[in-house]
């Protein structure tokens, strides 16, 4: 039983509405609200110690002394500015507050007191703007304190964060231990209780330091441990097959008749691939490759490996849309092939929005093994599906898909347990991937097919949207290239974003649209449309009867059309940068010039930045990571994993590498903690997906 947020002195409805914001409801949710940063007023300088460097970086000091020249200059309505010297023998620095009315009457020349804010250099010398200050500094040990820095939504304040989670110790029950002891032991870590207050109230530099890093620890070693227990559930799947036996003349003349040569990177991840296939370990293998670096055909090499030995090849991808566009390349690059017998190889699409006889077709092909290739969506694992015999499955875009639903297709099987492929496009940093996906051996396709420009990327303003919109039909008219304009909504809501909806209303029925005036075709698609529906949009904008796209983020996974050279994202600040990224890889598929447009306001530019610099999606979702800290990681709750709270992947990897190998010791002796790997699994959350 949580406590009521509302048990706390202080908090009514307001303020609870107010700490939702930032993920909290209960009031021991206020307890791992970690500090983003501490205010270290225990360290008081002389002024005279007051280096260049710490101007420069207007770092935070406490100062001690005696004002001098205190006036308050009324400025306008809303601002009176006091200023005032204060000065501790060994030199001066000029102290501003503003609008600080009540507290200034409690100010006087000669006076003592202290004061803590950033150092500035001013017009006459050193600056201290805005100051916390007490008029006690003998017997306020209380300012003297480390105080906490507190995550703030609107309406709240530190002084009010300070003092709720104060109260919240002492209404709530301390955090559970979650870490075994032996673990606490080896490494010198402080209990969980101590370790949470010392990370709220510190009383030394050394608290913090000792409480973050058991508490980074304990996120980042619980993740491995769940980790670890659904692989373990995995291992349960027995004896592999070995594809040795592939006929590699065929492989051979397979790659020789694409119309291209593989990239450094598609060999060397498919050298990875056949290692693992042709031994009788099972492969279970993620293929990590940015947009458009070509993991489609590597894919199809594995499956064709699988399929000259006399298997199954099973290829899951996560939408209609997908599935569809897979099968028509698939079909076209295996045509060219000739199977030893003579026989050309059957590839069998299936998906939910089959017509019945075909999927009684497609059904039947799959039970018998007439059908060697079958692409599909969730469609594939559903009751009623019948593999003959699967020896290779392949997720494309792994992320939509749960471990459980990867394992469904595992199980349909006698024949022994098919090989594993993951395909990602998901950028995510190696440290990111560690943790995911410690259970699985990583390859990463690096670089891009040659031959294809890099997409010119830029950030504008909102009110640059007329513009735009008509650079944009202009375009489509004289070069007859094809568009998608990206929204984060489908519906306008309350909020000032512009809607999928509205937008399209917009521009197809105002008659001072740039889009009536040069005749351009528009289509709206999102996934509130029915499957049907939507693959309909979809073949009239691959046919090339649409020429721009209005949609939400339907289109954000696979989705590969050639002539569509430019992208327009509408609130772009709505999105995560690897999303962005994602996004972003529709266009530049073609040899054309590309462009993409992040529409946006401008407060977000430094993030939107890092967008029109590089065409990298691991170094951009490295950067993601380090300008988001700790706290609403991209890629964690994505996948159901829980929040971290503390732990960054960014600057937190060494610890990250204990916990990895504490996990394996773990592991290991499994009986002996038999009881802690219970708890563990009693709190892996649900909607878990790898
Ligand atoms: P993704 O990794 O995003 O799934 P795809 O496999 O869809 O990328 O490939 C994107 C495009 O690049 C396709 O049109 C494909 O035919 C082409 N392609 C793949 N490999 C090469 C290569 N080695 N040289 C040139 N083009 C390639
Ligand atoms: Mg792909």
């Amino acid at each position: 039983m949580k406590t009521p947020i509302t048990s706390i002195p202080g908090i009514q409805n307001v303020r609870a509405k107010q700490l939702e914001a930032l993920g909290v409801y209960y009031a021991e949710d206020l307890l791992t609200l970690y500090p983003r940063g501490y205010e270290f007023r225990n360290n008081v300088k002389k002024i005279c110690e007051i280096t260049q460097e710490d101007v420069k970086k207007q770092v935070a000091v406490t100062l001690k002394g005696t004002i001098s020249d205190v006036r308050s200059k009324y400025i306008r309505s809303n601002l009176t500015v006091t200023n005032m010297r204060l000065s501790d023998g060994t030199g001066s620095v000029t102290i501003t507050l503003f609008n600080q009315a009540y507290n200034v009457k409690k100010l006087h020349s000669n006076q003592q007191i202290a004061v803590y804010g950033n150092i500035t250099i001013g017009s006459y010398g050193l600056d201290i703007n805005n100051p916390v200050f007490t008029i006690n500094p003998d017997t306020d040990t209380d300012f003297f304190e480390i105080k906490p820095i507190y995550p703030l939504a609107s309406g709240l304040t530190q002084n009010f964060m300070r003092k709720i989670i104060r109260s919240a110790f002492s209404k709530v029950k301390a955090p559970t231990e979650n870490l075994p002891r032996e673990i606490l032991e080896k490494h010198n870590f402080p209990v969980k209780k101590t370790a949470v207050v010392n990370i709220h109230f510190p009383k030394s530099s050394e608290d913090i330091e000792k409480s973050r890093k058991r508490l980074v620890y304990e996120e980042l070693f619980i993740i491995q441990i769940m980790l670890m227990l659904l692989k373990s559930d995995k291992k349960a799947i027995e004896g592999a097959i070995s594809f040795c036996d592939s006929d590699n003349k065929i492989i051979d003349a397979f790659i020789n008749s694409l119309p291209f040569e593989l990239t450094d990177g598609q060999k060397q991840v498919w050298q990875d691939i056949v290692k693992d296939m042709d031994t009788n370990k099972c492969m279970n293998r993620l293929v990590l490759g940015d947009v458009g670096s070509g993991k489609t055909v590597v894919a199809v090499l594995a499956m064709l490996k699988a399929i000259l030995c006399g298997y199954q090849a099973v290829f899951m991808a996560p939408t209609e849309i997908l599935a569809k566009q897979h099968y028509i390349n698939i079909c076209k690059m295996l045509e060219k092939i000739t199977m030893t017998d003579g026989e050309k190889i059957k590839v069998t699409l299936l998906t939910g929005s089959l017509p019945l006889k075909e999927k009684r077709q497609a059904l039947d092909d799959i039970r018998t093994g007439r059908s060697q290739c079958v692409i599909g969506t969730h469609a594939l694992i559903q009751a009623g599906v019948t593999f003959n015999k699967p020896g290779i499955v392949i997720t494309d875009e792994q992320h939509r898909f749960g471990v459980k639903q990867r394992e469904i297709l595992q199980q349909q099987n006698a024949a022994g347990a098919p090989d594993v492929l993951v395909m990602s496009a998901t950028p995510i940093p190696r440290t990111l991937a560690l943790v995911l996906y410690g259970d699985l051996d990583i390859s990463i396709l690096k670089g891009r097919p040659s031959g294809r420009k890099p997409v010119k990327t830029y950030v504008r303003d909102t009110s640059a949207r007329q513009n735009m919109y008509k650079w944009l039909a202009q375009q489509i008219t004289e070069k007859g290239v094809q568009a998608y304009i990206v929204h984060p909504l489908i519906e306008q809501g309350e909020s000032d974003m512009l809607s999928a909806e509205e937008n399209f209303k917009k521009m197809t029925t105002s008659p001072d649209s740039p889009f009536k005036k040069y005749g351009v075709n528009a289509a709206l698609i999102h996934g509130k449309l029915s499957a049907q529906d939507k693959a309909k949009v979809m073949e009239r904008f691959v046919a090339g009867e649409v020429s721009v796209l209005f949609s939400t983020t339907v289109i954000e996974v696979g989705v590969d059309v050639a002539n569509a050279t430019i992208m327009i994202i509408e609130n772009a600040e709505r999105f995560g940068l690897a999303q962005l990224h994602q996004l972003r890889g529709r266009v530049g598929r073609g040899s054309g010039q590309s462009y993409c447009i992040l529409v946006t306001k401008s407060q977000d530019a430094p993030r939107m930045k890092i967008m029109e610099e590089s065409v990298d999606g691991f170094e951009i979702s490295e950067k993601d990571l380090e300008l988001r800290g700790p706290g609403d990681f991209f890629g964690t709750q994505q996948h159901g994993l829980p929040p971290f709270r503390i732990a960054s992947l960014y600057s937190d990897t060494d610890i990250l590498k204990e916990a990895q190998q504490d996990a394996l010791l773990i592991e290991k002796d499994s009986i002996k903690y038999e009881n802690y790997l219970d708890y563990i699994k009693s709190i892996i959350p649900e909607r878990i997906s790898l």
